[in-house]
């Protein structure tokens, strides 16, 4: 008996879609790409419901013939190469001939196009890989590719899509991993009825800015470089600009965006030495190799490639981007060296800080030493000897869930005693009981974290921006930070969703530079996501903690005598002043008896 079986076309299309249009990201990568094929200048993206309502790709290239308007839903049908030599000399995106066949075994399609020089359009309709009809139609010259409703005909892949914001965010990404390196044409985003994006043709470093931002102008270093095995074009970031997640970084290769840990890692290594911890630099570099150096029996949808002189093009790139950033900046501006630390120490694993032992009246003025009556008497907990500390995790100060509400007590209005600034980072001043060694740091974080944790805006404040500043995220955390906005809100931000993974922030609690709203926010998800690992950290200390401690004044910033007064007025009016919220003393005191021996 024959079991054989030949599969028919529209469910062989159906199995190859599954391949090539696994998300709406798929078809809009596909489409973007046969209209640069196609020659054209402007391509403009108008997407609903993230792409599952409507993906539309209009473009002003060379459009197709009436037949060609039929022909090129078949499988295999491609005006790109001919013959199997061909393959090794591609520079066109596409080549397989099945991208379309792929949509329209998956979805509803109009087709209209033009070609240059010919009077007259036509339309297809086409239906899950079946014409519908075939008409003269009036429209410009080039095409416009509407795809309806996909998945439409297959339920399993429909129910797999995720929610709008995350198939939008990967829309936004394959426009990025386009657009990026095709700077040369015009594109546009519209979702929703919303221009997310419009960029206009223009420089690489233009449309950089386009897609993240002006401020990244003055962040980045050209990389060029020309040899010949490689041509090297792009930018990456200064290092002080570096970010907290692997997030805007791209490289290219022919006009394609690809994955390459080997070469990644050699933009990375140029960077050694230079970069704080877990920090990664950004970059957007593209390569131009010699077409026959890349092994093309890859699968045009992914993003590996694989090349002849791979070792060559790593050592290249690497030292291209070595010399960028060395040639521009200066070794004094690359220095992340911090101070000697004040040797405080961590405060031991597990330790739970007892209430200090403070007791004051606001009337009365705690810093003068008067007489032997002590209203204001600090007694620090006993501290175990350095070496039986252990480092002690991030923020394990356990906090009562229902004090969370109760607002610290404002700050009374002290008078303290003069105060000198040391190394640029203690704060001296003198006490009844000997001389207080205040960390400026540490002290500022506990003030700005109990004022977070009592929710006391209004002790904040919260300061509008001239320009709202747009903020971006990978599609994970956009998710993640979608949740903690309500928080946010309550400390003073004012968000906004733009959909899929743009936020933008008008207003901000008093004292956040603004420059740096993207790092305070990385920095924050990281903690974030560090701290949902502890139970006993609640949300809201962890988003407190990581807020106060971006915000906090830092280490060589210099301070007015009425700063560091205020510091150790609002610092003493904390409940737990002796200790920062992640666990580290904020004040030594010396004794006078101390000092004598
Ligand atoms: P491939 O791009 O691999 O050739 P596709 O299925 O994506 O395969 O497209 C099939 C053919 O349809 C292309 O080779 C091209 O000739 C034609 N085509 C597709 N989109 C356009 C467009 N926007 N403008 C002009 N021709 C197009
Ligand atoms: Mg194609």
């Amino acid at each position: 008996m024959d079991i054989i079986n030949i599969l028919p076309d529209s469910v062989a299309n159906q199995i190859a879609a599954g391949e090539v249009v696994d998300r709406p990201a798929g078809a809009v990568k596909e489409l973007l790409e046969n209209a640069m094929d196609a020659g054209a200048t402007q391509i403009d993206l108008v997407l609903k419901d993230a792409g599952r309502t409507l993906i539309q790709v209009t473009d002003n290239g060379c459009g197709m013939s009436d037949s060609d308007a039929r022909l090129c839903f078949e499988r295999h049908a491609t005006s790109k190469i001919q013959r199997a030599d061909d393959l090794f000399a591609i520079h066109t995106m596409g080549f397989r001939g099945e991208a379309l066949a792929s949509i329209a075994a998956i979805a509803q399609v109009e087709l209209r196009t033009r070609q240059t020089g010919a009077d007259i359009g036509t339309q297809v309709v086409i239906e899950g890989a079946q014409i519908v009809s075939q008409e003269p139609a009036a429209c410009p010259t080039g095409t416009t590719m509407t795809v309806k409703n996909l998945f439409f005909n297959v339920p399993a892949r429909r129910s797999f899509l995720k929610k709008d914001t995350v198939e939008l965010s990967h829309i936004e990404e394959t426009f990025r991993r386009i657009t990026l390196i095709h700077h040369d044409i015009g594109f546009s985003l519209t979702h929703n009825g919303k221009k997310l994006y419009d960029l206009t043709a223009g420089s690489m470093l233009q449309r950089i800015c386009g897609l993240f931002g002006q401020p990244m102008k003055e962040r980045l270093y050209a990389v060029e470089e020309e040899t010949d095995i490689v041509k090297i074009r792009g930018f990456a970031s200064r290092p002080e600009y570096s970010r907290k997640t692997r997030g805007e970084q791209y490289l290219f290769v022919n006009g394609r965006f690809i994955k390459h840990p080997a070469l990644s890692s050699a933009v990375e290594k140029a960077y050694t030495d230079l970069l704080p911890e877990h920090c990664y630099p950004s970059y957007f570099i593209g390569l131009q190799v010699d077409p026959s150096r890349i092994d093309v029996n890859i699968h045009p949808s992914k993003t590996e490639v694989k090349f002849v002189d791979d070792h060559a093009l790593f050592a290249i790139l690497r030292s291209a981007v070595k010399r960028a950033i060395g040639q521009f900046s200066l070794a004094t501006e690359l220095s992340f060296d911090t101070p000697e630390e004040f040797n405080i120490g961590p405060a031991p694993a597990g330790y739970v800080p007892p209430e200090p032992k403070i007791s004051y009246n606001t009337g009365y003025n705690p810093f003068r030493a008067t007489g032997s009556q002590t209203h204001m008497r600090m007694e620090s907990p006993e501290w175990p000897k350095r070496e039986e500390r252990t480092e002690q995790p991030w923020l394990t100060v356990e906090a009562d869930e229902t004090e969370e509400t109760t607002p610290t007590p404002t700050t009374p209005a002290v008078q303290t005693s003069a105060c000198m600034q040391l190394q640029g980072r203690y704060i001296a001043t003198p006490l009844s009981s000997g001389l207080a060694l205040i960390d400026q740091q540490r002290a500022h974080e506990r003030i700005l974290y109990d004022k977070f944790m009592g929710s006391q805006q209004a002790a904040i404040g919260s300061q509008t921006l001239l320009f709202p500043v747009q903020c971006r995220f990978s599609a994970a955390d956009a998710e993640l930070f979608n949740e903690l906005i309500p928080d946010l809100k309550g400390y003073g931000f004012v968000i906004d969703a733009m959909g899929g993974c743009t936020f933008v922030v008008s207003a901000t609690p008093a004292g956040v530079n603004e420059s740096a709203i993207q790092e305070l926010f990385d920095q924050m998800l990281t903690d974030h996501k560090g701290a949902s690992m502890q139970k006993h950290v609640s949300r809201s200390q962890c988003l407190c903690a990581s807020l106060a401690r971006q915000m906090a004044i830092k280490p060589g910033q210099q301070l007015t005598q009425e700063e560091m007064q205020q510091l150790v007025a609002e610092l003493f009016a904390c409940p737990l002043a002796e200790m920062s919220p992640s666990g580290k003393r904020t004040i030594t005191i010396v004794k006078p008896e101390e000092l004598l021996h």
